[in-house]
């Protein structure tokens, strides 16, 4: 069964626990609504933001040696998990600032999404964004009670195939043009997550430094 019951709340509880993605035809987009100019919106809304997932190496992937990155990365991630694995596959890429309290930068209390017009697709598609088979959402999102909800009936299979071929295309993006071409601007500070937690804080040239290996 692939369909599924759901009506998002706008409750906002997943604009509080996670780093959301903007890609390249969607930030014009956001920026336009905020009044900003593009490179104006990434220098002053979002962080660089490098997600790693341990993997052999592959041809045809973003990939990353552990030679490249930061001496504390590696270590918090040797300290965390127990290994550092020789490679990974990487998606560098911008996403929203957050508030101390774990908001997405857009995101106020009583208004909800500000940007929700020309919100990312990551947000329209949640929480169906895992391409994992048979995943439990309910289980795995118990926060979301759109999933309580009885409205129409969605596919989520398409939901997160249609996330999975978009940012399947910004990583062909990036391995064809290489970060500095696809991107207009982007800020100097960001985070590196290891299958999404947290490694630690990461500097604009160390960030470009570890995915040299791009174009
Ligand atoms: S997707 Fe779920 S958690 Fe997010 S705003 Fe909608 S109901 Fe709330
Ligand atoms: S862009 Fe909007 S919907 Fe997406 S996380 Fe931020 S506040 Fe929530």
């Amino acid at each position: 069964m692939e369909g599924m019951h759901f009506k998002c709340q706008q409750c906002g509880e997943c604009c509080k626990r996670y780093y959301v993605v903007t890609l390249p035809g969607e930030a014009a987009k956001q920026a336009e609504l905020k009044g900003e100019t593009e490179r104006d919106f990434l220098k002053n809304h979002t962080r660089l933001f490098l997600h790693l997932f341990a993997r052999e190496y592959s041809e045809g992937k973003i990939m990353v040696s552990n030679a490249m990155l930061p001496k504390r990365i590696c270590d918090a991630i040797e300290a965390e998990h127990g290994f550092l694995p020789n490679f990974f596959i990487a998606v560098p890429a911008l996403v929203f600032k957050r508030e101390e309290s774990g908001y997405c930068t857009f995101y106020r209390q009583g208004e909800g999404c500000t940007i929700y017009n020309a919100r990312p697709l990551e947000c329209k598609c949640f929480p169906f964004i895992s391409i994992r088979p048979n995943t439990d959402y309910k289980k795995e999102y118990p926060f979301c009670h759109g999933l309580e909800y009885r409205d129409e009936k969605i596919s989520y299979v398409d939901m997160s195939f249609l996330h999975f071929k978009q940012m399947r295309k910004y990583c062909d993006l990036l391995r064809e043009k290489g970060f500095t071409s696809v991107w207009k601007a982007w800020p100097n500070k960001g985070v590196v997550l290891f299958e999404n937690k947290l490694a630690g804080e990461i500097g604009e040239e160390e960030f470009l430094g570890s995915i040299a290996g791009l174009k």
